[in-house]
């Protein structure tokens, strides 16, 4: 037998995290060596509510999850596990001492994508963890090919419009104000005629990801919202200062300097409708668009390649 662990690394990939759940020291320690050199990283708990409380803070790819814990037992923590948005896709793996069909069912409709008996072959636990990291691996990269606009790699809209109706609903619990852009690149359809389809497509990225390097809260979230129409959503966020990120894109755009004769400036440029809400006190999230909106046609039609806010 080869004594050295094949490495569970997939080529490329960042190293997976490994939580390993057992409540006795022991069969911690001898998982712990089923993994060492195997290019994950390890983490460990050796309770219920501490594999818990990791899981929601590190997001481990995989857990090896032992069924019998005192307090919080195993079937508990992986029902939890599941029925938690952040932490659903966490595939689990019970390692038990329990050999019988009522407890891998259990298990299993608990769950659990897999069920190992203890006392285990390190080769086979190897085998299973590398086969079930590699689907989620896969089912990572699916999910987030899910979430982004394809030409320009920002967050696509069904993504945005998920994430708007949470902001909204945060925003109406907390008494909050939020604020939303809606910002369309100017003369674009000049653009293309002149420079071409596929120059078309650079500016569109360029602009994306000048509009994406501009969002510096961690809330703050942009994504496309049709052909060269781009939305922002701003949690927490009034009116000034909704308005004052607004020019400082505009800005950066136009920064940018790529050449476009057929536009006054002769350089690519935005214009942008900003409105702001708190959704405590109006209940209607569509007219925040079209505020958005008529807003963004203010700017178009007093001469684009600016800003223009419901305050002036
Ligand atoms: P305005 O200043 O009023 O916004 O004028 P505009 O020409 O930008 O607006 P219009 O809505 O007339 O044209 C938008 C153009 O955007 C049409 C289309 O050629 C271009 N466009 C939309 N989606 C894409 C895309 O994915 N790639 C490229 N290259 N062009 C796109
Ligand atoms: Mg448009
Ligand atoms: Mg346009």
């Amino acid at each position: 037998m080869n004594p050295t662990p094949e490495g569970l690394l997939l080529p490329g990939a960042q190293p997976p995290r490994l939580l390993l759940v057992d409540d006795q020291p022991a069969n911690i320690h001898a998982l712990h060596q089923v993994f060492v050199g195997s290019g994950c990283r390890l983490l460990m708990a050796t309770h219920g509510e501490q594999a818990l409380a990791l899981c929601r803070e590190r997001l481990p790819d995989l857990v090896l999850l032992d069924m019998c814990m005192p307090g919080l037992g195993g079937i508990e923590v992986c029902a939890r596990l599941k029925a938690e948005p952040a932490t659903r896709d966490i595939p689990v793996i019970f390692i038990t001492a329990l050999q019988d069909e009522a407890n891998e069912t259990r298990a299993l409709d608990a769950g659990a994508v897999d069920f190992i008996v203890k006392p285990f072959n390190p080769r086979v636990v190897r085998a299973r963890v590398r086969t079930h990291l590699t689907l989620k691996a896969q089912a990572d990269q699916l999910r987030r090919l899910a979430l982004v606009d394809g030409l320009t790699g920002v967050y696509n809209r069904r993504h945005f419009d998920e994430q708007f109706v949470l902001e909204w609903r945060r925003a109406q619990r907390e008494g909050s104000t939020l604020s939303l852009l809606i910002a369309d690149i100017d003369h674009f359809k000049a653009y293309n005629d002149r420079f071409g389809h596929q120059a078309g497509d650079d500016c569109l990225r360029r602009v994306a990801q000048q509009l994406q390097a501009g969002l510096r809260r961690p809330g703050d979230l942009v994504a496309r919202w049709g052909g060269e129409e781009f939305a922002c959503v701003l949690p927490r966020t009034e009116a000034v200062g909704a308005r004052h990120l607004a020019r400082l894109l505009e800005t950066s755009v136009r920064a940018l300097a790529l050449e476009h004769p057929d536009s006054p400036l002769g350089v690519v440029t935005l214009s942008l409708g900003v409105a702001t809400a708190q959704p405590q006190l109006v209940h209607d999230a569509d007219a925040l668009f079209a505020r958005a909106d008529a807003q963004l046609y203010r700017a178009k039609s007093e001469g684009r390649a600016r800003a223009c806010s419901e305050e002036g």
